[in-house]
């Protein structure tokens, strides 16, 4: 029989920025916690590597316009963010024409005063934008906003989908701050709060299935939680890009990021903004280039090697490390004409199972969904009261 008492307790499976989001949500509401990571560090996609070169799979910029920048704050969770230097945001170049210039097409402003709800849902980026300032900015502006789509024809997803990412990437001033030593000082931040709230944290805990004795918030990427919810149902589309990460010998005069418009791509200089993420005197580059089904790696390790000899001559000789692999279905959801963030796979799974993650139904850019999914599954669990699969699920305990 239903009951309608909140929760006293919860599990958590993944320890990304959802999973600890969501323990986090629980545990200030004085419930028990319980968070399963796989791995032996929690931060998932989140993990900074260990030096010498801090380099990240996942997240670079804290967007200071989402929900998380505020949530992080008033826990005091945020901790020192970087902003772009001027002198080096002067130095932000854009690929057109096979050179390197200072500006995108000029039509490209013409497209930013577009409020992303004035983009149509069911219409493609390139139709809606070529309608509304010409094709040449149409494709300059799906070009651009790569840099948040990792996709390899972001003109071919939805109008509103899109411009809503052109405009958080390319608002004035800009959004994009960056933790400083890398964004596993924000998961240590965050561990730290959810031990203090005592949530119990297991690594190196793969769970193969839901436990039934608590509700469930399910924080892992949406292909994990498939094959741990036997749900084939649990599908959405997500980037496929190649990951060039670089350690070169710093140099006067090189480029701080390179914007593809020729052809999507983003290569930026992550120790213009943060100079703790490599030895001193080399620069770490990092740079992806999102590539179609049928190419290889290699294609886009070529498209990559491509801007790196116009943007940081002699890079070849001066490259101290390097590092290429490819993101697939890792870099958050991308919705297709005709769908928004709501049509994406449910939070409320029934059974007391909830999803959490960045490939869900929640709004919000790359790791805000995350965030923003993690809180609405929290509150969901709490508040559900539901008798899982038959089972009391131990509401009344206290
Ligand atoms: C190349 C790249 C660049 C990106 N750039 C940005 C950016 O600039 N800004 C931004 O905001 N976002 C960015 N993102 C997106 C961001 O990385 C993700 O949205 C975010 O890290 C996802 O967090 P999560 O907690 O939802 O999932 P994950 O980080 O994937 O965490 C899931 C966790 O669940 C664990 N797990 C899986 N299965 C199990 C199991 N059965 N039992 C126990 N644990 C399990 C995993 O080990 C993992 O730790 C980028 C992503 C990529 C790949």
């Amino acid at each position: 029989m239903p009951r309608t008492t909140p929760a006293r307790a919860l599990t958590v499976i993944g320890g990304g920025c959802a999973g600890l989001t969501a323990a986090i949500t629980a545990a200030e509401a004085d419930v028990r916690v319980t968070l399963y990571e796989a791995h032996h560090t929690l931060g998932g996609r989140a993990r900074t590597a260990d030096g010498p070169y801090r380099t990240h799979e996942g997240p670079h910029a804290l967007y200071n316009g989402g929900p998380h920048w505020t949530w992080l704050k008033q826990r005091g969770l945020l901790g020192d963010v970087a902003a772009v230097p001027p002198l080096e945001a002067a130095r932000l170049r854009f690929h057109r024409d096979g050179v390197l210039r200072r500006t995108p097409p000029l039509a490209l402003f013409r497209l930013l005063r577009h409020r992303p709800e004035r983009a149509p849902v069911d219409e493609d980026f390139t139709t809606w934008a070529s309608r509304v300032a010409g094709p040449e900015a149409a494709r300059a502006a799906a070009h651009y906003t790569a840099v948040a789509l990792f996709h390899h024809d972001p003109g071919t997803l939805s109008a509103r989908f899109v411009q809503e990412r052109l405009r958080r990437t390319a608002a004035l001033p800009p959004e994009a701050r960056y933790p400083v030593g890398g964004w596993s000082a924000v998961i240590d931040r965050m561990a730290a709060r959810a031990w203090n709230l005592g949530v119990r944290v297991e690594t190196c805990a793969r769970l193969d299935a839901v436990p039934t004795d608590t509700p469930v918030v399910v924080a892992t990427s949406l292909d994990a939680a498939r094959r741990l919810l036997q749900d084939d149902s649990l599908v959405w589309d997500s980037g496929r890009t190649v990951l060039v990460d670089l350690a070169v010998r710093a140099r006067r005069g090189d480029a701080f990021a390179v914007s593809g418009i020729d052809f999507p791509a983003w290569l930026e200089r992550f120790t213009a903004q943060d100079t703790s993420l490599a030895p001193r005197g080399e620069s770490l580059v990092q740079g992806q280039v999102p590539i179609a089904p049928h190419e290889a790696k290699s294609d886009g390790a070529a498209r990559a090697e491509n801007l790196l000899d116009l943007a940081f001559p002699g890079w070849r000789e001066r490259t101290a490390w390097r590092r290429d692999a490819v993101a697939h279905g890792r870099t958050g959801a991308l919705d297709r004409p005709g769908t928004t963030w709501r049509d994406r796979p449910a939070i409320r799974r029934g059974d007391g199972v909830y999803l959490a993650g960045d490939m869900v139904a929640a709004p919000g850019v790359l790791s805000e969904v995350s965030f923003t999914s993690a809180i609405e599954a929290t509150t969901l669990a709490l508040m559900s009261g539901v008798t899982l699969r038959g089972r009391d699920l131990g509401l009344d305990r206290a």
